[in-house]
């Protein structure tokens, strides 16, 4: 069992399957329902890395006290 999550579709609502890692890589993913494909925004993924490394360095931090 993957890591699979689901986002709404802007165009149908309905549910889309996707894998976080592959969407912060700029993959988009197809909506099973209306065939329309999301991808995350460039300006997104930098911010998604921002926040993942702020998490990982949160964390780090936190073990070490
Ligand atoms: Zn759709």
């Amino acid at each position: 069992m993957i890591n699979e999550q689901k986002i709404p579709c802007p165009i149908c609502q309905g549910q889309i399957p996707f894998d976080p890692m592959s969407l912060l890589q700029g993959v988009g993913f197809a909506c099973p329902t209306c065939a329309a494909v999301v991808s995350i925004a460039p300006e997104s993924i930098d911010i998604s890395k921002s926040a993942m490394n702020a998490y990982r360095e949160l964390k780090l931090t936190n073990a070490k006290k």
